[in-house]
């Protein structure tokens, strides 16, 4: 079927859909560019996507004004309308590797392409900035392309934008038009929210929509107080130097960014020219990788052909240059809906809220819970059980809930109460302390949910790694449905469980995903099994494993059957140091709180709750438990090891061969030196193995000795200073610079 050429012989549901997907996408960008969007950059891609296949099977409904053909939104009339000297354009997207390489082959197709200039697509918001006689005359946003607003007492205030040109290197040309990106530095977004929910306003959801918000302010004053900068990343109109200076001509992106740098203009120095697409990527895969270091946030990366020979010669669409291309990365941003919200127990009695939400793909993984903290949270980011929410999930770090989208809103939504009472033991809760921000469980001994949660700690890899006693087992330890009595009274009798006090324990099935209980389709039911018996009534495999594995537990050290008696701030840092100078649980039960807190790495946080913590009878009835069952109790120290890394901190990044991750660490502690995770000036070593990542970076850059394994081991066994001969990057030059970098020593990257 060919395509209808009139609209006539369009139907009419497909010219409605058209019609509205127009009139949707206009609403989002004019909202998108005043920095206060509701719907998420992916959902926007998706709706441009869908508008895009309807445009492609009924040419004729393409018009002008479809948000395919147009670039940003019309202006608002808060500011005066400026006309750009050259128009300027957006970009096009390749979601994926394949459409990055059809977009190249376009290009080799009509020009023989010789480099490609790639650079980070910052997030940010275009401006851009006429410079006459080398004087910064006027600043405008982008705009619809062609006329923008006139944002120059705004920009004037940002500090990385120069005021005049540097014409030290060379004069500046009569009139020069650079376009880039102007944005909120990620570390400084996390401030000025701070101050912004403080003075009782919502939050923004993001670096950009600060950005955009910061600079669109009609009190210039405003703009001053949030810390913009900028990064040039365009040439549009230009003409030749006075003076003699010689005719200025730009002959490729690269070589324009080295003239424009030279007038003082901010470019970055993360750009890379390749010569070919392998480069490119190379240069496309090494930031997915790295998305985070940048200073600023990136929503991919923007490929150029370099020379502006053949950029003219492959010229423009309406909208989008036909010489550069912008790679976008999975959005870590996405917006879905908060179903409900509900609360969970901690081990430590913590009442923690957190969203439901209608599941959801963001970078790369499904979403479908996310934590809230506590009661304050969620008054504080303003969320309703309904809302539609902006959902982040950026890199590693654990999905958060970022703020509502309070212009979806229909009024159903409904605010969330904390319970009362324990959603696990029906216990009413209180305030441990005055205070104290978390609502908790009193009920810390017998509470199911507190035991389920510190039973399957203990058996974490934290702790005493335990790998046969995983959440479900945890659980069917201590909420079995059968019998009604659970084997264990509280984690103090762990180690006396028996063969026999396991089999008869009934549990649900639990669904992995959804962790509710699967039901039997015949009856409708939940499930219920044997956990710990087969059919025959026979122990399970996993039962030996289980007792093996507890056996195996009671001799790890002290530092970890530390961490697995949950104190409060008693983590395998802390517990480390503690080990480290106390060598037995007898000596840091009877030590003072002054001594605790005077421990290298404890302070006195730690040392109130350690003693806390021990005056609590069924506390020191778990101790003493676990010791008559053969737990090791102390550290052995019979000389034999050389305690050579007293002081020294050692950071480990990157698998090794002879070593796993936690076994280095026990070496170094063994010698008396701290194992951390990371990299400053103050580290002695950083010991790389293989992919070690951004800390080897981190290391080189501050001069900090890298050992490989080999040093490692002469590092173990001979000290720091046979090791430090073994460094595998070069000592810093001592330069006077270096001097005054170090009085900085704690600043981390
Ligand atoms: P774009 O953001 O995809 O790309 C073009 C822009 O990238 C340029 O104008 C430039 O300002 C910027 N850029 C950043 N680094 C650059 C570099 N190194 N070199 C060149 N340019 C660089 O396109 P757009 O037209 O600005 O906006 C469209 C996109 O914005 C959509 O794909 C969507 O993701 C988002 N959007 C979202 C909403 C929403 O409601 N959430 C609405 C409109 C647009």
């Amino acid at each position: 079927m060919s395509a209808p050429d009139t609209t006539t012989d369009i139907p009419d549901e497909v010219r409605a859909r058209h019609t509205e997907l127009c009139q949707e996408l206009d609403d989002h960008s004019y909202r998108y560019y005043l920095g206060n969007p509701v719907v998420s950059d992916a959902e926007y891609d998706t709706l441009m996507g869908e508008l895009r296949g309807i445009e492609e099977s009924c040419p004729a409904l393409v018009t002008q004004d479809s948000p395919t053909q147009k670039v940003g939104a019309p202006i608002s009339v808060d500011f005066a309308a400026v006309e750009h000297l050259v128009r300027m354009e957006s970009l096009g997207n390749a979601f994926d590797v394949d459409e990055l390489n059809a977009w190249a082959d376009r290009a080799s197709a009509e020009v023989p392409v010789n480099g490609y200039l790639c650079e980070l697509k910052i997030d940010g918001l275009a401006v851009d900035l006429v410079y006459e006689k080398g004087r910064l005359v006027r600043a405008a946003t982008r705009g619809d392309g062609r006329v923008g607003e006139d944002i120059t007492l705004n920009v004037r205030t940002i500090d990385a934008v120069p005021e005049r040109l540097d014409e030290s290197v060379r004069p500046a040309p009569e009139l020069l038009e650079v376009r880039g990106e102007v944005f909120l530095p990620v570390e400084d977004f996390g401030r000025l929210n701070e101050g912004i929910t403080a003075a009782g306003h919502a939050p923004f959801a993001n670096p950009r929509n600060a950005a955009a918000g910061s600079l669109r302010q009609k009190d210039p004053r405003v703009t001053a107080t949030r810390p913009l900068s900028m990064i040039v990343h365009g040439v549009g109109a230009y003409s030749p130097a006075l003076d003699g200076g010689g005719d200025v001509a730009f002959t490729s992106q690269s070589q324009a960014y080295r003239l424009l740098g030279e007038w003082g203009l901010p470019i970055s120095d993360l750009y890379r020219v390749v010569s070919t697409m392998d480069g490119v990527r190379e240069y496309v895969s090494h930031y997915a990788a790295h998305r985070h270091e940048p200073a600023y946030e990136i929503d991919g990366i923007v490929i150029k052909v370099d020379d502006f020979a053949l950029q003219r010669r492959l010229g423009s669409t309406s909208r989008v240059p036909r010489w550069a291309i912008a790679y976008k990365y999975p959005p870590e941003e996405v917006t879905t809906r908060l179903l409900d919200i509900k609360v969970g127990v901690g081990r430590t009695g913590r009442i923690t809220p957190y969203g439901v939400m209608e599941p959801v793909v963001v970078a790369g993984s499904e979403v479908e819970f996310a934590t809230l903290h506590n009661a304050r949270e969620v008054e504080r980011k303003g969320v309703l059980i309904g809302d539609t929410v902006v959902l982040r999930k950026a890199g590693d770090v654990i999905p958060e809930i970022v703020a509502p989208v309070v212009d979806r809103r229909d009024g159903t939504e409904h605010a969330f109460t904390m319970p009362e009472f324990c959603p696990e033991c029906g216990t009413r809760l209180g305030e441990q302390k005055e205070g104290d921000v978390d609502l908790r469980c009193p009920n810390a001994r017998s509470c199911p949910g507190q035991l389920r949660e510190r039973l399957s700690f203990v058996a974490s890899r934290k702790a005493l790694d335990i790998e046969a006693l995983g959440y479900v087992a945890a659980t069917a330890l201590t909420q079995p449905l059968e019998p009604a009595e659970p084997p264990l009274r509280d984690e103090g009798d762990l180690f006396d469980l028996t063969v026999d006090k396991l089999l008869p324990i009934r549990t649900h099935v639990l669904d992995p995903d959804t962790t509710e209980p699967k039901t039997d389709p015949k009856t409708g039911e939940p499930k219920v099994v044997s956990f710990f018996a087969n059919k025959k009534g026979e122990p399970k495999k996993t039962v030996e494993k289980l007792f093996e594995q507890l056996e195996e537990a009671k001799s790890k050290p002290l530092w970890r059957v530390l961490v697995a008696l949950s104190i409060r701030h008693v983590g395998p840092r802390a517990a480390e140091d503690l080990a480290r100078h106390f060598r037995s649980m007898d000596a840091i039960r009877e030590a003072g709180e002054e001594e605790l807190a005077s421990v290298d790495g404890v302070g006195p946080a730690i040392a109130a709750s350690i003693r806390e913590w021990f005056a609590v009878d069924w506390h020191t009835e778990i101790v003493r438990k676990w010791a008559a069952a053969g737990v090791r109790m102390e550290d052995e120290d019979d000389g034999s090891r050389p305690r050579h890394l007293e002081g020294v901190t050692v950071v480990v990044t990157g698998s090794l061969e002879r070593f796993s991750r936690d076994g280095a660490k026990e070496a170094i502690a063994e010698r008396g030196g701290r194992a951390t995770s990371s990299v400053s000036r103050k580290t002695g070593f950083v010991v790389v193995g293989d992919s070690p990542g951004s800390k080897y970076d981190k290391a080189v850059k501050l001069g900090v000795p890298v050992l490989d394994e080999e040093g490692f081991r002469v590092l173990l066994e001979a000290g720091p200073d046979a090791a430090a001969a073994r460094r595998i990057n070069p000592e810093p030059e001592e330069t006077g610079e270096e001097e005054a970098g170090a009085g900085n020593e704690e600043t981390e990257a």
